[in-house]
């Protein structure tokens, strides 16, 4: 009988998948504060995982955020939670690196450079110690620049080094765009792409609405003041939104958490999803060697592509713009 089985997966040349392999996907989540703590509840609400470990210089608030969080798994799916030094990312299928200083009010996310590369100099050696084959996903801000540090300092292959990116960005302009244009924000195909920070990008180019060029579309059935003018402010409120909610609240933490949940899903589940991560791009428009965000095909292998979308001439000079702008960040820092 078992024998019979064992042919058979011979046969068949089962292919060796991470994690879907073992049915038991772990989670290290680097970084108890707003966002990791946040991320771990959202996480343990989805049943994407087995097993979520989390991992602070703060070990009180690790191990306290842990006992609140299986205090609630009889109301949300088995896991294994618990708190833990560098060594819980061993055979994690993820890490989520969160760990570093957030923006203080009127603070832009780049003054936070020097600081977080700083720990992610303590960091990132320390996880790709124990997480050989695992993928990385880089949360902390300037999420771009750590990226990219986190590439350099780790050795891993790009496609296993992802930056949250413009995923959230995106997400609030389809919220905003959907609330304008009163469409479900999942029929709403539109784009934030660049850095995750000041010099984003919308790419209305190649933004539509159920199928429709979205001005057009907005233009026709939204009927509310100039379409045109109207998403112009739509974007500059997606932009200008970490500064006006942590003014608010002092921190963002559910719609990254939520946002990745989606990226972790897309790994997890082999997706294929297209979402607009940072990743290593090498003559994208011209622009090679800095991590930044444009559509990518995300699933088990972490970045299995990305999508060279069309940009108008405009696009492309901002889109340039940003990229020069991460850069001069990197070229200042050193990688001994
Ligand atoms: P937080 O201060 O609440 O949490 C940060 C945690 O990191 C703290 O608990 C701290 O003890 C821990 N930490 C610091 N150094 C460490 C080290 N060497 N090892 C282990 N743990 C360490 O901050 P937060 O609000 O959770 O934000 C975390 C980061 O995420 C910030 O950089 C913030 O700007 C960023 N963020 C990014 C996005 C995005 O879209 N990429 C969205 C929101 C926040």
């Amino acid at each position: 009988m078992f024998d019979f089985w064992k042919n058979i997966n011979v046969k068949l040349n089962v292919k060796k998948i991470r994690s879907m392999d073992s049915l038991k996907p772990k989670i290290a989540i680097v970084g108890a504060g707003n966002v990791g703590s946040t991320f771990a509840f959202s996480l343990m609400i989805s049943g994407l995982a087995r097993e979520i470990v989390l991992i602070d210089k703060n070990e009180s608030l690790a191990i306290g955020e842990c006992m609140d969080l299986n205090h609630g798994l009889s109301f949300a799916h088995p896991t294994k939670i618990y708190a833990a030094g560098f060594e819980g990312c061993a055979d994690a299928d993820i890490v989520v690196i969160t760990a570093g200083a957030n923006q203080k009010p009127n603070e832009t996310r780049t003054d936070l450079v020097n600081k977080n590369v700083a720990i992610f100099k303590d960091i990132v050696p320390a996880v790709a110690k124990y997480a050989k084959d695992s993928i990385l996903l880089i949360v902390t801000n300037p999420v771009d620049i750590l990226t990219y540090v986190t590439l350099k300092l780790s050795g891993f292959p790009s496609n296993r080094v992802i930056g949250s990116g413009t995923v959230l960005d995106t997400a609030r302009l389809k919220y905003m765009i959907s609330n304008y244009s009163k469409v479900d924000p999942n029929n709403i195909h539109a784009y934030i792409i660049g850095e995750h920070g000041d010099t984003e990008l919308p790419v209305w180019s190649n933004a539509t609405i159920g199928g429709m060029d979205i001005e057009t579309y907005c233009s026709e059935y939204a009927k509310q003041g100039n379409a045109k003018k109207e998403l112009k402010e739509i974007f500059l409120k997606v932009k200008n939104s970490a500064y006006e909610i942590i003014k608010l609240k002092g921190a963002t933490n559910y719609s990254i958490a939520l946002s990745l949940v989606k990226i972790t899903r897309a790994i997890l589940r082999d997706e294929n999803s297209i979402l607009p991560v940072s990743t290593l791009v090498n003559d994208y428009y011209g622009v090679s060697d800095v991590c930044i965000s444009i559509p990518s095909i995300v699933n088990i292998n972490g970045i299995e592509q990305y999508v060279k979308i069309d940009l108008s001439d405009e696009e492309q000079k901002l889109f340039k713009y940003s990229a020069n702008t991460l850069k001069n960040f990197i070229k200042a820092i050193e990688f001994d």
